[in-house]
């Protein structure tokens, strides 16, 4: 018996005019995800994709598990692909139904017929099957309005296609289908959730890191890349931009007063932002900012960070409580490396008292007392990029 997976559309199936190239974007990221799994053949056809492993070694499981994590997917169902032969399909579908029906109370029989040459009707399909299903479960029954399974059987050009089970895809837009932005990744719980949820609505997630050596350590960075890492089972491949911040940080030390330490080191984090999405094409800032978390968050701080952007910026986790936010740190398989007790460079020299409402016009003239600009040219030019490939495992320091 043949198994393949049937990759249901989710939003992209409402597009208008312009449905193929989400259609051709998420069948390329399909495409990709799987490439480590297997040999698969595609074939599309009304709001589906159809992956149809193409030898032994393709594993059909293995290939379920990457989808679920591709955004643009609705649904995932696997189906037996069988001779179109009623008869055929009857003798096998107690085997191939068992596990779909373990449990289940009520079942219905969908039928679609697409090819029409096929000698009998849906609804006699219908009857056949059920009657087929009754034999097989003698403690099921029937019941077509609201069954506890839907059990589907489609006549095409290649095969009759038998499924029972259907998995909840991870739903949104294909990751591109909206452009590219780039995130500020700290190592905290935050930022990889807010990554996560931009990466839903169909973005390159691309990320920028701020580290000050010596005050923050080689561990502390690794434990930042190796959030990179796990970030792309959903974004896929991810650039990362590793700034050195050192210098500014001091300079910030040093001639700005304290209680403006943590709002200008924003700022100046958002301006070197500024710079790589003008000079790579990113369209806007991700950051985990979650209104009123920390002093540096609240809406008065949040408005003289927001002033230093050239870039609209994009906060999906401003209205989420911290256990909101942790869930889906969970969920992705970012929350453990994030919990590990590594500093990050806005721990060095926080101040004890933070202004709580800072005034942009204050804010700007502390930070005019320093040339930050040439500064800013400075860490621009010094930054690394690395690529970090979805599936691809890197060698990190212990
Ligand atoms: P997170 O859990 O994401 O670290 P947080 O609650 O610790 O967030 P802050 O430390 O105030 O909050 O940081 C707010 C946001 O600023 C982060 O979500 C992130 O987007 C950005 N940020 C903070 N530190 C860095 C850094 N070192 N590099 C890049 N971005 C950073
Ligand atoms: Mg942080």
């Amino acid at each position: 018996m043949k198994e393949l997976i049937m990759v249901k559309y989710g939003e992209i199936a409402l597009k208008g005019i312009n449905k193929k190239a989400f259609e051709d974007m998420l069948q390329s990221n399909i495409k990709r995800r799987l490439k480590k799994k297997g040999q698969f053949g595609y074939e599309r056809m009304q709001s589906t994709i159809y992956i149809e492993p193409l030898d032994e070694d393709s594993d059909v499981d293995e290939a379920v598990k990457a989808l679920k994590k591709v955004f643009g997917i609705g649904a995932i169902q696997k189906c037996a692909v069988f001779p179109k032969d009623i008869e055929i399909v009857k003798a096998h579908l107690g085997e191939y139904l068992a596990d779909a029906l373990d449990g289940a109370k009520s079942f219905k029989i969908e039928a679609k017929r697409a090819d029409k040459t096929f000698p009998l009707t849906s609804p006699e399909i219908q009857q056949q099957l059920g009657d087929a299903v009754l034999d097989a479960f003698p403690n099921i029954s029937v019941d077509v309005h609201k069954p506890d399974v839907t059990v589907r059987l489609e006549i095409r050009d290649n095969g009759a296609y038998l499924s029972a089970k259907r998995i909840t895809g991870a739903g949104g837009m294909p990751v591109g289908s909206s452009g590219k932005a780039l995130l500020m990744l700290s190592g905290g719980i935050d930022s990889p959730a807010a990554g996560y949820m931009m990466a839903k609505r169909g973005l390159v997630v691309d990320c920028i890191h701020y580290i000050s050596p010596p005050y923050t350590s080689e561990r502390a960075l690794t434990k930042v890349q190796k959030l990179c890492e796990e970030m792309t089972e959903y974004c896929g491949d991810i650039m990362f931009y590793c700034v050195p911040f050192t210098e500014i940080q001091e300079a910030i030390r040093d001639h700005c007063p304290e209680e403006y330490f943590t709002v200008i080191m924003r700022r100046l984090m958002v301006k070197i932002a500024n710079r790589f999405c003008k000079k790579d094409g990113y369209g806007a800032i991700i950051t985990g900012e979650s209104l009123a978390q920390v002093a540096s968050q609240t809406l008065q701080a949040l408005g003289c960070t927001n002033a230093a952007a050239e870039y609209p910026v994009f906060r999906p986790l401003i209205g989420m409580d911290k256990i909101e936010i942790t869930d889906i740190a969970r969920k992705i398989g970012t929350f453990e490396t994030s919990i590990l007790p590594y500093e990050d460079c806005c721990t060095v020299f926080s101040p004890k008292h933070p202004r709580t409402k800072p005034r942009l016009r204050d804010v700007l003239e502390a930070e005019a007392a320093w040339d930050f600009d040439s500064m800013i040219e400075k860490a621009v030019a010094e930054t690394t990029v690395t690529r970090y490939k979805y599936g691809e495992e890197t060698v990190f320091l212990e």
